[in-house]
């Protein structure tokens, strides 16, 4: 389990910064990606994103 990105996101960087453990990070499409294995499931990410696209997965 992990939390995924969908097109909703719009690149604002908001959930890096709210990661713990640094599993999500905006990357060279100009959206977020949740590093699976990494992410720990916390929701920090959902409860920032301004568009709700961090969704558990
Ligand atoms: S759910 Fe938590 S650990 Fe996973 S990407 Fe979001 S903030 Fe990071
Ligand atoms: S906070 Fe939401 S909109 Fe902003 S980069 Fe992260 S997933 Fe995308």
């Amino acid at each position: 389990m992990a939390h995924k990105v969908t097109d909703a996101c719009v690149g604002c960087g908001a959930c890096e910064g709210a990661c713990p453990v640094g599993a999500v990070k905006v990357g060279d499409a100009g959206v977020a990606v949740v590093d699976a294995g990494t992410c720990i499931d916390c929701g920090a990410c959902e409860g920032v994103c301004p568009t709700g696209a961090i969704q558990p997965e």
